[in-house]
């Protein structure tokens, strides 16, 4: 076999030129989201009210595999695309494995993270509609940072609510956000009905993505002009992120590399349907025998402890409901480090999958995943966002399990975004004052007896 190099890149001219609709493969339709108000399924014309019109046809596209990247897209996601396949040969010394790890890195833009491949065409979208303005939130910093910059790139207005604990962990988010335009508001706030309503219910609370994307949603409900943007958990997010899968795919298959395992991290699952997809699809179609493995904290386990229901996308049931895996949109999981990490549902497609068996789930202590990141960091000199440690740590065991059986797996898996602007959590764990916090099941119950009614 070939020489493999450190760093597989792919030519400008070898980008995907189309997304990837998992949804389209499914064997099965997923049942459809449903209206909050009437509880019958939701219309494209009800969910034009929140989100862009081609959000929206994107969303219910169950037909088309293959959707064209319009070209100004592909111009922009040429600044900063391909992201690279990165052979970790250093970590597999450190190791002393004989497993195969690559990940597919993508910190390389300034938002620092996979969440770009999708503001990009989302905002696009906005200003062909001939939309003013967005609102969105974002919890860790990412989204907001991503949508900022594309905001700020095509000329539109931006409204960012920003979970409060993660505002103040995180002041330059903030700034970097303003630089690019946008405007930003810890959430909850008393700008909004129903930031007002959860801070005087939970009076002090560092608030959540559930809370935040209350806020977001009614701002755009009730100001001309302006939608809504969601950053992850919707089919079209993971339909852009998909360039993830289909660039390492065409990477790897320049060497005739196939994963036998493929691992990402998963807060809403858009970094993890993407990677997987152009895999998954060929493994619905029975072409491989991969494994996927979704990663999550242990401090908010919707896939590993989750029910499978229909349940609302925010804290005040303002979304329409889902069939996914949850822990209830009441469940607020206690502030820990893995920011972007931290909801109580998951996207659609990659709950189907689960339920059906195609996809693992294991959850991490945070303690445990930044242990894995400082040898990371240590050996492949690279330094990730909390959220990517999830992945890289069950790469991580998945490649010293290898050890012990001598087989020589392929490991892939996503290394979402650089840790730069984390160092307070890696400054926490470092100290040695980072703890886990696990929550017991009466208080998983607590968030499950927040499903909505329907599921009786
Ligand atoms: C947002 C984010 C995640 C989690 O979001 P998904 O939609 O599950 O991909 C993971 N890593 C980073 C760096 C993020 O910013």
């Amino acid at each position: 076999m070939a020489n493999i190099p450190y760093k597989i890149y792919l030519s400008e001219n070898e980008m995907p030129q189309f997304w990837m609709n998992l949804q389209a493969y499914l064997p099965k339709k997923l049942d459809p989201m449903l209206d909050p108000k009437t509880g019958r399924p939701v219309t494209e014309e009800g969910l034009r009210a929140v989100f862009t019109d081609e959000a929206v046809r994107q969303e219910l596209n169950t037909t088309d595999k293959l959707i064209e990247i319009p070209q100004p897209i592909l111009d922009f996601y040429r600044m900063y695309r391909p992201s690279p396949v990165v052979r970790a040969y250093n970590l597999e010394k450190m190791l002393d494995t004989p497993a195969e790890l690559y990940y597919k890195f993508e910190g390389t833009n300034t938002s620092g993270s996979h969440k770009l491949n999708s503001a990009v065409p989302q905002v696009y979208y906005a200003r062909e509609q001939g939309l003013t303005n967005v609102t969105t939130e974002t919890g860790a910093g990412q989204w907001g940072t991503a949508l900022a910059m594309a905001t700020g790139y095509y000329g539109l207005g931006l409204k960012v609510f920003m979970v409060k604990s993660s505002a103040e962990q995180k002041p330059h988010r903030k700034a970097v956000m303003e630089t690019y335009g946008g405007t930003v508001i810890p959430s909850p706030s008393d700008t909004t009905a129903v930031g007002r309503k959860i801070l005087q219910e939970h009076p002090g609370t560092g608030g959540s993505l559930g809370c935040a994307i209350s806020e977001a949603v009614e701002v755009a409900l009730n100001q001309e002009g302006t939608r809504y943007l969601l950053g992850s958990v919707l089919n079209h997010v993971l339909l852009h992120q998909s360039v993830i899968g289909l660039e390492a795919k065409a990477a790897l298959d320049k060497y005739n590399i196939t994963p036998d395992v493929v691992i990402g991290c998963t807060g809403g699952g858009s970094n993890f349907g993407g990677l997987i997809a152009p895999y998954m699809a060929d493994r619905l179609e029975g072409k491989n025998n991969i494994r996927f493995v979704a990663v999550e904290p242990a401090s908010c386990p919707t896939l590993t402890r989750g029910r499978f229901a229909y349940d609302y996308g925010d804290t005040g049931r303002m979304t329409p409901l889902m069939k996914m895996y949850t822990l209830g949109s009441g469940f607020i999981p206690s502030s820990n480090h893995a920011g972007g990490l931290r909801y109580h549902g998951m996207n659609p497609i990659i709950s189907q999958l689960r339920h059906d068996g195609l996809v693992d789930a294991v959850a991490y202590e945070q303690t445990r995943v930044f242990r894995a990141a400082k040898i990371f960091c240590k050996s492949e000199g690279n330094l990730p966002a909390p959220e990517s440690n999830h992945a890289l740590c069950a790469a991580m065991d998945e490649a010293i399990r290898c050890k012990e059986t001598g087989e020589k797996k392929k490991i892939l898996f996503c290394l979402t975004g650089t840790g730069f602007f984390d160092m307070p959590a890696y400054m926490l764990y470092n100290s040695g004052k980072m703890t886990d916090s696990i929550p017991t099941d009466e208080e998983l119950e607590q968030g499950f007896a927040t499903l909505p009614e329907i599921n009786l």
